[in-house]
């Protein structure tokens, strides 16, 4: 297949979901994990799960970045926005909507009078610091593996630009570290909560990780890995390929997205990484707790554009809102119907929690595309 369009053609889903329905054993139940927000939101809008059996179900994990950055993370950058008039923070548009501390968010700190900006990539925020001399600009860098990259770009561009108004406070996290608690959290080793039988590797991160780094899951947790692009006959294609394994008593990295991923990923953007960043020893993620190894900091001859040593930051560790289950969702405890505040005073206007924020989150992801409909609407009769 060469073009989008085959990628979602209804007849091949047809024949896919009949496949699928054949191979998959009568006998037992079949939990996967699609780790990415990409897959997430594949999955609810093109109705995927409507299309397998009942007794193969989807679990959403923890792969949205917006959703997993926890509130301690954007009140820094609030805080940092509301306390220094001549900075600017600027960060990609989701950032900005994210429920924090104190009724705030970055929007509403804009609001406040805070300068903060969205752009559309690391070097839209290098370019603003280049265009404003008199200002202190700050990219609010998020994400996994793939926007990692550009910000390692953006900093050596600053170090060899010599641009002293320019830094980045990095919030880049790591997929394998975010895997691996998952499958070391109680509700799976212990507890038997969240059943799991395999993960959908995610898309874009394995084009710059490759499937390599996926093979320590396979191996010593015996849990199947099919990397699947994004397309909805990519995901219903991994699905089958992961019921496969599983019929087979097999546990292997397996590529389904073999037209872009490979086995050892982008060598370039890989080394451009380590050049600029090295492993922070904790990090706390929203819903997996504090994290070790998970996250990534900026090495010391880049210091001078990190904003976290430039203006003295400190991480301040805030719980969640309790009515919120975004911790829950993932860790893959919960569904979004779980919450009592799904599509009631938390809809993608008004979030209550970053789930709800980003399209890629499995709260925004299940009321755009209709899943809402899973909960049982009861119509009164006007008397
Ligand atoms: S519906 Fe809203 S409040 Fe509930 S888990 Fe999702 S984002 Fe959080």
């Amino acid at each position: 297949m060469k073009y989008v369009d085959e990628f979602r053609d209804g007849a091949l889903a047809a024949k896919l979901a009949a496949a699928i329905a054949r191979e998959a054993d009568t006998g037992r139940d079949y939990a996967f994990m699609e780790f990415c927000g990409g897959h997430t939101h594949a999955i609810s809008r093109y109705g995927v799960t409507d299309l397998l059996p009942a007794n193969v179900r989807m679990i959403h994990g923890p792969g949205c970045p917006v959703c997993v950055l926890p509130i301690g993370r954007i009140d820094m950058a609030i805080r940092l926005a509301l306390s220094r008039a001549e900075v600017t923070i600027c960060t990609y548009g989701d950032c900005l909507r994210v429920p924090a501390s104190g009724g705030l968010s970055l929007l509403k700190a804009k609001a406040r009078g805070a300068d903060i900006r969205m752009v559309y990539s690391a070097a839209d925020a290098l370019a603003l610091a280049q265009k404003m001399p008199e200002r202190d600009v700050v990219f609010f860098a998020i994400g996994f593996e793939t926007t990692t990259p550009p910000t390692a770009l953006v900093l050596r561009q600053a170090q060899a630009l010599g641009l002293a108004n320019f830094s980045v406070l990095c919030n880049h996290v790591l997929t394998p570290s975010a895997i691996l608690t998952i499958l070391e959290s109680p509700e799976v080793r212990e507890l038997g909560t969240v059943p799991l039988d395999g993960f959908i590797g995610p898309a874009h991160v394995s084009t710059i990780i490759g499937s390599r780094p996926y093979a320590f899951f396979a191996e010593e947790y015996r849990k199947p890995v099919v990397i699947a692009g994004f397309e909805p006959l990519d995901v219903m294609q991994a699905i089958r390929m992961l019921i496969r394994q599983v019929n087979e008593g097999r546990a292997e990295v397996e590529n389904e997205f073999t037209r872009v991923v490979t086995e050892e990923g982008n060598l370039k953007a890989q080394a451009l990484v380590s050049e600029v960043f090295e492993l922070r020893r904790r990090f706390e993620w929203r819903g997996l707790r504090e994290v070790p190894y998970s996250a990534l900091r900026i090495r010391a001859p880049f210091r001078k554009w990190d904003a976290e040593a430039k203006f003295g930051l400190e991480f301040v560790a805030v719980p969640d809102n309790r009515a919120c289950e975004c911790g829950a969702i993932l860790r893959g405890v919960k569904t979004p119907i779980d919450c009592k505040l799904f599509g009631t005073a938390c809809t993608p206007e008004n979030p209550m929690g970053s789930c709800m924020v980003s399209s890629e989150g499995a709260c925004a992801a299940h009321y755009n595309y209709g899943r809402f409909r899973d909960i049982p609407v009861v119509a009164g009769t006007a008397s």
